[in-house]
């Protein structure tokens, strides 16, 4: 398995079949950034499992719903805790495409939401390691451990590929 040593929780280093378990759901959270690029939205992706299945699927959809708070994450957390019919989602792992922004940090933690999987750092707007690092603030009572890295490298070149088609299309 190529670059383990290179991913990290909380700066212990994950045995192989971990990292082998995560990048599986990891490949499913960048179908659906996949499917956000065909559908001409920012390409992330973000899937919620529990127990060994997902049950929360989503991708941006902010321009198509008009809606600011339509990025992936939110909507994988919302069909999961309608799934379960609990908002508390205590054990279960969000894995993304994209370092979640503050809002969607926020939501991790409303939804006890216990680690946190994430492909490309978020130079832009990233709440969790590269502006802010949110989930580490003393003020909130709950923790999500998180885990950085997997399948980076896929995730923001998808990202890139979409900003590099839309300036190419202002051109003309
Ligand atoms: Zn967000």
């Amino acid at each position: 398995m190529p670059h383990c040593a290179a991913y990290f929780l909380r700066n212990k280093r994950l045995r192989d079949s971990d990292f082998r378990y995560h990048l599986a759901y990891m490949r499913a959270a960048l179908t659906l950034a996949q499917r956000a690029f065909s559908a001409d939205e920012i390409p992330v992706g973000a899937v919620v499992v529990l127990e060994n299945k997902i049950i929360g699927r989503g991708y941006n959809r902010s321009l198509s719903q008009s809606d600011p708070t339509a990025h992936a994450e939110i909507l994988a957390l919302r069909q999961a805790a309608r799934r379960v019919g609990n908002y508390r989602l205590t054990l279960a792992t969000l894995y993304c495409t994209l370092e979640p922004c503050a809002m969607c940090a926020g939501a991790l933690v409303l939804a006890r939401i216990r680690l946190l999987v994430y492909g490309a750092r978020d130079n832009k707007a990233g709440a969790i390691d590269s502006h802010l690092n949110l989930l580490a603030a003393h003020f909130l009572n709950h923790r999500v451990e998180v885990i950085s890295g997997v399948l980076e490298e896929e995730s923001s070149a998808l990202l890139k590929e979409f900003f590099r088609l839309k300036r190419r299309k202002k051109l003309f």
